[in-house]
């Protein structure tokens, strides 16, 4: 159940993470879990079919020691399922997960959250599997909660638009590390990070006389078991430039593409050229002149090129090193908002 797993993964570290950097004990860390909830993403994965919706939403109340009677847990039992909107809730107690529907379902995750009144909620993508036609009325509840109840969340979600509606602040995150974080508003009007401007330039706007032009990133997103050195966007960045990160690897790799299309004496210098380590490359003899035309003309489209910093001829062959490159870190770039960009700096 890779979606469970994910969320739970998330949620542990999440709670490590604090622990660290507060230094909070085993005893007080495991009065802040009860105050820490999360709802998972896949209620068809989620849920335990041989439970029925009042043991799974009671099992937290018994784990935790909350209640010391039957009919206590009976009634934080039935409270939780109507703050959660299953109503009447003494209609759903009996039930198991195989007859709910998907929304009902997602609504027993929310009640088996709420059942320990915490004040914080991670909802991790909480609506995603849900049918559309459900999704508002999911929505309408959790932020009807939030205001009953006080609630903060932490709403994980890759729909920018849903983000846009739902927060007060958002954080855009590119392989596991946040790249720009503010208020909402700030952000989504006037991104400073390349990866939030493309995420934002394709959100659909509902309007036909409005236009927005979409910047389409190339290739996929890397291999997260071997995060791209430097900012770890530049490989699909668009304004990438010398100091993002590019690496004698990628370098060669854009060499390649552009001798794909040019003359056999450009393909003869590629097929020669290797790397010598992850900053440096040699290239055979005499090959200067046609690098060079390369970085003049090519290297708007094929950014790597413009992470070369010197050329030199050398008895082997040509030698040509990288700039230095540095991992941007998060600043603050305008009142309340940080991105993690050298353009930006
Ligand atoms: S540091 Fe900025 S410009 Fe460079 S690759 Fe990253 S996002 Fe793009």
């Amino acid at each position: 159940m890779p979606t469970v797993l994910a969320a739970g993964v998330a949620a542990h570290l999440f709670i490590g993470f604090w622990q660290a950097r507060r230094g909070i004990d085993a005893d007080r860390l495991r009065k802040l879990r009860k105050t820490l909830q999360i709802i998972f993403q896949d209620p068809y994965e989620s849920l335990n079919p041989k439970h029925s919706v009042k043991e799974i939403v009671a099992e937290p109340l018994v784990v935790n020691r909350i209640t010391h009677s039957r009919t206590d847990t009976h009634a934080r039992v039935l409270k939780a399922l109507e703050d959660a909107g299953l109503r009447p809730p003494e209609d759903f107690m009996a039930r198991y997960p195989h007859e709910l529907s998907g929304g009902q379902r997602q609504r027993v995750s929310i009640a088996g959250a709420l059942v320990l009144e915490p004040d914080f909620l991670v909802a991790d993508e909480p609506v995603s599997m849900l049918d559309v036609s459900l999704r508002t009325d999911i929505l309408e509840t959790l932020l009807e909660l939030r205001d009953k109840r006080g609630l903060t969340y932490l709403f994980i979600t890759h729909d920018l638009s849903l983000a846009w509606v739902l927060a007060d602040r958002i954080g855009v995150m590119y392989l596991g590390k946040i790249v720009e974080e503010g208020p909402t508003r700030a952000v989504v009007k006037d991104p400073k990070h390349p990866y939030t401007k493309a995420l934002i330039s394709v959100v659909p706007i509902p309007d036909p006389d409005r236009k927005r032009q979409r910047i389409l990133l190339k290739g996929e997103r890397p291999d997260p078991g071997n995060i791209p050195r430097g900012c770890r966007f530049h490989p699909r960045c668009p304004v990438a430039f010398e100091r993002c990160g590019w690496s004698s690897e990628e370098v060669l790799d854009d060499l390649r593409e552009i001798a794909l299309g040019a003359d056999a004496a450009a393909q003869t210098i590629v097929a020669g050229a290797r790397t010598e380590g992850p900053d440096g490359l040699l290239l055979p003899r005499g090959s200067e002149a046609w690098l060079q035309s390369a970085i003049d003309m090519k290297s708007e489209t094929f950014r790597g090129l413009m992470a070369i910093a010197s050329i030199d001829a050398v008895a082997d062959g040509v030698r040509v090193g990288l700039h230095a490159f540095e991992e941007p870190s998060l600043r603050t770039v305008a009142p309340g908002v940080r991105a993690a960009c050298h353009l930006v700096e």
